[in-house]
């Protein structure tokens, strides 16, 4: 299922969730840190579908180890 989307703030702020937690956490945030009110609609226009599946970083992945010639 690809129902969860993500949105990002132009402060940098980043969320993703269902859409409607989503909804919820945008208006939130919105609230607290910028101190508006901003309607779901407003709040949606901010959400994109998340399109690559979440990617823990693996602890074991070699970091730039390799050789640079
Ligand atoms: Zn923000």
């Amino acid at each position: 299922m690809v129902d969860e989307l993500m949105a990002t703030c132009d402060c940098g702020w980043t969320a993703r969730g269902p859409q409607d937690k989503l909804v919820d956490k945008i208006q939130e945030h919105a609230r607290e840190a910028h101190g508006l009110e901003i309607t779901p609609e407003q709040a949606l226009a901010q959400a994109r579908p998340v399109e690559e599946p979440w990617q823990p970083r693996s602890p074991t992945t070699p970091t730039g180890s390799l050789g640079q010639r």
